[in-house]
């Protein structure tokens, strides 16, 4: 049974409870509020005077659910239909909080719904680790980060990721007059596999393999993110070590040529070796409360609305 209730691991929830997500309440006063009441640091960047300290970092899993999101479209199977909000997850994404930056990691197609039920005030810049669709449909909602950031996101991005956005996306990235004032305001940066250095933080890009195709996954002080892999190149285990926090790709129990299934997640994160290891682009095939049942100590199905903590 995963046992997750020691170490670093941390949970802020608005409803008070000790189990299960955040609750899903759209309006977003009602949810300040509920935080500063409930949490026990008065939450989200903007508020700095009382946020955490810069030798920590805080980790939202806005979105933990594969490419079609759970409950899936037409599927009345039991994960699908299940009455624990952990089994409901939005397409992937995750906010890393610094307490006075927030970096987001890919736009997912639910990313409004994401920033508002999870109060984010802010996004300083965007990575991105691949352009499939699950992963950057959700980027028109950047253009509301323009207005209350008062500047154009900078977003980062492989040189092929950052093609395929622009073929996608062109009226976010090229002048366009019959776009004059909604379309998102993006200036997008081409990575390579060095560390990128921003707002005085290090972030390092992990080489990944998604079935044949590179990927990105992203270490950021002792946490890292591997979504969307099936191989983990000898070479980027070297960036793996010594981590409080690993959030990896773990789809479902069947084999899937693109994507990890648990019994490879499982044994990828054994190696790894992160003092907390949490699953994520979970498939329904994997019941959130069955699955940790039978996972190793350590290891755990993440879920939409987790809050995670690990050193800067
Ligand atoms: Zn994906
Ligand atoms: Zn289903
Ligand atoms: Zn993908």
């Amino acid at each position: 049974m995963a046992d997750l209730s020691s170490g670093r691991y941390h949970e802020y929830r608005l409803d008070g409870s000790s189990g299960g997500p955040l609750a899903l309440d759209f309006s977003l006063d009602v949810q300040r509020n509920q935080c500063r009441r409930m949490c026990h640091r008065p939450m989200w960047i903007g508020e700095r005077d009382s946020m955490a300290n810069d030798s920590e970092i805080r980790i939202t899993l806005l979105g933990t659910g594969t490419s079609h999101g759970i409950p899936m479209i037409a599927c009345d199977c039991a994960v699908c239909t299940s009455p624990d909000p952990h089994d409901t997850r939005s397409r992937p994404s995750i906010l890393v909080d610094y307490g006075d930056r927030a970096v987001l990691v890919d736009t997912a197609p639910e990313l409004r719904l994401q920033c508002v039920a999870n109060g984010v005030q802010r996004v300083d810049a965007v990575l991105f680790t691949h352009h499939h669709a699950d992963h950057v449909c959700g980027l028109d909602d950047l253009r509301r980060f323009n207005w209350v950031m008062k500047s154009v996101v900078p977003c980062y991005a492989s040189p092929e990721t950052a093609r395929e956005l622009r073929r996608m996306f062109r009226y976010g990235f090229e002048e366009d007059t019959s776009y004059p004032s909604s379309a998102p305001r993006l200036e997008l940066n081409e990575i390579d596999d060095g560390p990128l250095e921003m707002f005085d933080r290090r972030i390092i890009p992990i080489p990944l393999l998604h079935g044949a195709m590179p990927v990105l996954g992203f270490r950021f002080g002792s946490f890292a993110y591997c979504t969307d892999c099936s191989v983990i190149p000898e070479s980027s285990f070297d960036s793996l070590g010594d981590l409080d926090v690993l959030v990896l790709d773990a789809l479902r129990r069947t084999p899937h040529p693109t994507h990890f299934n648990l019994e490879q997640a499982v044994a990828a994160a054994e190696r790894i070796g992160a003092r907390e290891t949490f699953f994520t682009h979970i498939a329904h095939e994997l019941m959130h409360a069955d699955t940790n049942a039978e996972l190793p100590d350590g290891m755990a199905l993440g879920y939409d609305g987790q809050v995670i903590c690990a050193r800067a």
